[in-house]
């Protein structure tokens, strides 16, 4: 089986982003070219993962366990993940949480971050049989609650399918994001644009 058919959080983020990334990612396999200002924010992310390891501070009550870098595949769904941190509530839920070091959306969540956090609540009901009805979203300025709802997660099984079409006929996807997203903060504006 191709790996490239399974479809990861950071494809689904991506592809909410920018359908192109996707390609480039995932059928060209070609690197993206980072700003350095991109690469502290990577860099970020892992200290404040890091820390967060000592400290998980949600609002949840009752919170019966914690996991970090949560491993899971659904060879069903033909998706896999690595999350952040899952959490259980006092029901038996299981609650995602991402890391992310960046500031939110002035206090909210961008939407590709929280289409990300859905694609989790998919993997973890499909492989743990658990309800997932809620994620956080950790940013360096907030925490934010996401309720994930099931037209957030009929959303994001299409653009797995659109995904794996993807990989599967490998067409270049047309430009449709505005040039103001072509910042060079995906790392492939070189290739796009040619600088
Ligand atoms: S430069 Fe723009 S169109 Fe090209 S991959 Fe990046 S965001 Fe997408």
């Amino acid at each position: 089986m191709d790996d490239s058919l399974y479809v990861t959080g950071s494809d689904i983020k991506n592809c909410i982003y920018c359908e192109r990334v996707v390609y480039f990612s995932k059928v060209m396999r070609i690197q993206p070219v980072l700003w350095s200002q991109h690469a502290d924010s990577v860099m970020e992310h892992k200290v404040e993962e890091r820390n967060e390891e000592r400290r998980v501070s949600t609002p949840l009550p009752n919170v019966r366990g914690k996991h970090f870098n949560y491993r899971i595949t659904s060879e069903r769904l033909m998706a896999s993940a690595v999350i952040d941190c899952v959490l259980e509530d006092g029901y038996g839920r299981l609650v995602p949480v991402e890391y992310k070091g960046m500031r939110s959306k002035a206090g909210k969540a961008y939407s590709d971050h929280k289409y990300q956090i859905a694609f989790y609540a998919i993997l973890l009901e499909d492989v743990c049989r658990k309800a997932c009805v809620e994620g956080y979203i950790h940013y360096t300025d907030a925490l934010v609650r996401v309720y994930i709802t099931d037209g957030m997660k009929m959303y994001v099984r299409r653009l797995m399918s659109r995904i794996r079409r993807m990989v599967e006929d490998e067409t270049l996807p047309p430009i449709r994001v505005s040039r103001r997203k072509c910042n060079g903060g995906c790392g492939y504006r070189y290739i796009c644009y040619g600088y």
